[in-house]
């Protein structure tokens, strides 16, 4: 199977962090930014780095952007172009468009005019930091939808010693354990006998109001 080609515009730190990683990865990247310090910082790192301006069609016409499987939109401040982007990206049949949106507003739009999938790096971040603060062995929080969530759980105090079945997280919260993490190792298919021991991480998905109380309740 051929490697997937990804475009990235907008080489700001979120930008710029994607490229870097896809790139790190093996990926075929093509960067994109109006100024040309940007292009020249990344231009060692990624396969190409173009000096252009996303919401001139006919720039991107040329330099093939149709032919990339995605393409990440990382504009964050001026909203009108990165709306322009990927209303142009969309007439252009490119097949994933990825946007990172500034607030709920732009990101509304964004999906309304066609964007494949829209991303809120800092509200994102900002509550991951905030479950870890107010709960410390809330080691990760990451959304799936507006209702359900993941969480990494540290087990501490009385979790250590019992089993999963003890526990009874489902049952007394409605959430579940995927899986055990120990240091690098993971177990995904953990079982009811396990028992937990300091260091452990539960990696539970459920409804954000269950994981609230679960939360609460190994505080
Ligand atoms: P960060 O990821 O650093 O938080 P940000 O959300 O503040 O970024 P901006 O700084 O507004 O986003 O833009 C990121 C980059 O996008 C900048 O380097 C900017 O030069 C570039 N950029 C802005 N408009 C365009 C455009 N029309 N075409 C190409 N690049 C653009």
């Amino acid at each position: 199977m051929a490697k997937k080609q990804y475009a990235v515009i907008g080489m700001g730190r979120f930008g710029s962090s994607v490229a870097k990683a896809l790139s790190g990865m093996g990926f075929d990247v093509l960067a994109i930014d109006t100024d040309e310090q940007r292009t020249q910082e990344i231009s060692n790192i990624v396969t190409h780095a173009v000096s252009a301006d996303s919401t001139d069609e006919e720039a991107l016409r040329a330099l093939g952007v149709r032919n990339f499987d995605v393409v990440v939109v990382a504009i964050g401040e001026d909203i009108q172009a990165s709306i322009l982007t990927t209303l142009i990206l969309k007439d252009l049949g490119v097949p994933s468009i990825i946007v990172k949106a500034k607030s709920e507003l732009h990101g509304k739009v964004l999906s309304k005019i066609g964007a494949d999938k829209v991303i809120y790096p800092e509200r994102d971040m900002g509550l991951r930091v905030a479950h870890h603060l107010a709960s410390p062995n809330i080691l990760d929080y990451i959304e799936l939808s507006p209702d359900y969530s993941i969480l990494d759980m540290k087990v501490s105090g009385s979790m250590l010693g019992k089993n999963l079945q003890e526990l009874d997280i489902r049952a007394k919260y409605g959430c579940n354990v995927m899986a055990i993490r120990k240091d690098a190792e993971m177990n995904i298919s953990p079982r009811a006998e396990d028992r937990l021991v300091d260091g452990d991480i539960l990696v539970i998905v459920g409804h954000k109001d269950n994981l609230t109380k679960l939360e609460r309740a190994y505080q």
